[in-house]
C-alpha cells in the first residue's frame, strides 16, 4: 500500500526474536505479564548507554553533554542518564526535586524557562544551581533573594539570538520570543549584573528543536559561537559555561532519516580553538533531551476489540492520546503523521492487513496509527509505538476521560 510513498525509517533497536519485539533483553509478552498491566511505557537502559556513547565518540572530548529532563522526568531513567551525562538541565521545581534526589552536583545543573516564580528561584538559590536569567525582571528577583538569604546566586544569561534562520522552512530562532534576553538588550543586562552580588558563569543560547539536518545545525552553531564571542566581550566575569543548546532530531515520520553527527562534530572542532583562546575558562556545553532518550523507548498498548466499520478495520487499543499525545498528532505536528507502529508479539505475523489503531477516549482525536499496515492482530496482542521514549507520558492529557494510569519500567 506504501508504493511510491515514502516509508518509516527502519526500527532497528528493539530486536526481534521469533516475531517478538525485546525491550531490555525481554520478549514483550513477558515484560508485559511482569509488569501486570498494558499500557505501559517501557525504556531500554542499554540503548540509552549506546546513545551517550556514541556522542561521546563522536563529538570531541571537550564537549560537555547535559541531558533536558522535560523530555523524560521519569525519576529512574533521569538517574541513569545522571551517570551518563555531565549535566542536567530542569525548568521547574519538580524537575529540581528530581535532579537533586539523582544525586548530580548542583554546579552541573542548570534552570531554564520563563516566568520562574520567586519561591521557585528562592529553592534554586538555595540548592547552588545555576538559573539562566530569562529577563530583567528575573535578574532583579534573584539579586534580591539572594541578599536576603545570603547566598551569591550563580546565573547565566539565555539570549534570545539576533539571527532567523530558515532552513527547510524551520525558523531556528530569532525574532520575538518569550525565552531569553534579546542579544541586542545582553550588553546592558550583563552591566547590571556586575554591580550586583552575582556569580556570573555564562550564556544559553537554544535555537530550535527536532532538527534532522545536520547542515542546519552546523549553520545556527556558527552563529551561535560568534555571537557568544561578541557578547562575552561585555562580561562581568570570564564565561566559564557556554550552552549551545542542542536541537537534535530523531526520526518519526515517513520519509525522515537519522542526523549524521559528523558535520556537527566536525563544525564543532572547527570552533574549539578560538572558543578555548578567547574564552579559556569556557566549558561548551550541548543540552539535549529527545536525541538522548526518544529512540529508547516504547509505548505498548493492549488490543481489547477489533471491529469493521463499512470496510475499514479498526483496532481499539487500552492507550491512547491520554498517554501519548504525540503519537495521536496532537502535540505540534500540522499535518497528522503516523508514528512508526507494529504489533509487538507478531511483527512480521503471518497475515497482513491494513487497519487504523484507535484508543477507547471518545473523540476521534484518539488516533495512534491511521490507515497503517501492520501484522493481523487479535484481542490481546500488543501494540507497539516506537520512538516514544520523549515527550511522552508527562507531555500527555493523562486525567482526559479518567482512565486508569500508564505504568513506565525502565528495563
Ligand atoms: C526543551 C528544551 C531542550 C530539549 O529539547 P529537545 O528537542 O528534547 O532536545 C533543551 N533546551 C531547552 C532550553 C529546552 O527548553
Amino acid at each position: 500500500m506504501n508504493a511510491g510513498r515514502p516509508a518509516h525509517p527502519p526500527m532497528l533497536q528493539f530486536p526481534v526474536i521469533d516475531d517478538c519485539l525485546r525491550i531490555g533483553g525481554i520478549p514483550l509478552t513477558q515484560l508485559a505479564a511482569r509488569i501486570g498491566q498494558t499500557p505501559f511505557y517501557a525504556y531500554d537502559r542499554h540503548l540509552l548507554d549506546e546513545r551517550v556513547a556514541l556522542l561521546r565518540r563522536t563529538l570531541p572530548p571537550a564537549i560537555d553533554l547535559h541531558y533536558a529532563i522535560k523530555a523524560n522526568p521519569m525519576p529512574a531513567l533521569v538517574q541513569h542518564m545522571a551517570g551518563l551525562v555531565d549535566g542536567l538541565d530542569i525548568a521547574s521545581l519538580g524537575e529540581l526535586k528530581i535532579a537533586l534526589d539523582a544525586g548530580v552536583e548542583p554546579s552541573a545543573i542548570s534552570f531554564a524557562g520563563p516566568g520562574k516564580r520567586p519561591a521557585e528561584l528562592a529553592a534554586a538559590i538555595a540548592a547552588g544551581i545555576t538559573v539562566n536569567l530569562e529577563s530583567a525582571h528575573e535578574l532583579e528577583t534573584v539579586a534580591r533573594l539572594g541578599r536576603q538569604h545570603n547566598r551569591r546566586p550563580s546565573i547565566a544569561v539565555r539570549v534570545n539570538p539576533d539571527f532567523e534562520l530558515k532552513t527547510a522552512g524551520m525558523k531556528m530562532g530569532g525574532g520575538p520570543k518569550p525565552f531569553g534576553v534579546d542579544a541586542e538588550q545582553v550588553p546592558a543586562l550583563l552591566r547590571r549584573i556586575g554591580q550586583l552580588e552575582l556569580d556570573f558563569r555564562g550564556f544559553h543560547l537554544f535555537a530550535g528543536s527536532q532538527n534532522l539536518r545536520a547542515e542546519a545545525i552546523v549553520e545556527t552553531h556558527d552563529h551561535i559561537f560568534g555571537l557568544a564571542l561578541r557578547l562575552a566581550t561585555d562580561a562581568p566575569a570570564p564565561v566559564r559555561l557556554l550552552n549551545v543548546g542542542g536541537g537534535f532530531g530523531i526520526p518519526y515520520f515517513p520519509g525522515d532519516t537519522p542526523l549524521e553527527l559528523a558535520p556537527i562534530a566536525a563544525n564543532l572542532e572547527r570552533w574549539l580553538p578560538l572558543v578555548k583562546e578567547r574564552l579559556p575558562e569556557a566549558r561548551v556545553v550541548l543540552e539535549l533531551g529527545r536525541y538522548l532518550v526518544g529512540e529508547a523507548g516504547a509505548y505498548v498498548a493492549e488490543v481489547v476489540d477489533r471491529k469493521v466499520s463499512r470496510g475499514h478495520t479498526f483496532l481499539i487499543v487500552n492507550g491512547g492520546l491520554h498517554h501519548h499525545l504525540a503519537a495521536s498528532g496532537n502535540f505540534g505536528q500540522v499535518i497528522r503523521k503516523n508514528y512508526p507502529v507494529v504489533v509487538g508479539n507478531k511483527v512480521v505475523g503471518t497475515e497482513r492487513e491494513v487497519v487504523t489503531v484507535v484508543g477507547p477516549l471518545c473523540t476521534p482525536l484518539d488516533v495512534l496509527a491511521d490507515r497503517t499496515e501492520l501484522a493481523k492482530a487479535d484481542i490481546g496482542d500488543l501494540i507497539v509505538v516506537f520512538q516514544s521514549g520523549a515527550y511522552g507520558l508527562t507531555a500527555s492529557p493523562m486525567a482526559f476521560l479518567g482512565h486508569p494510569p500508564c505504568a513506565e519500567v525502565l528495563v
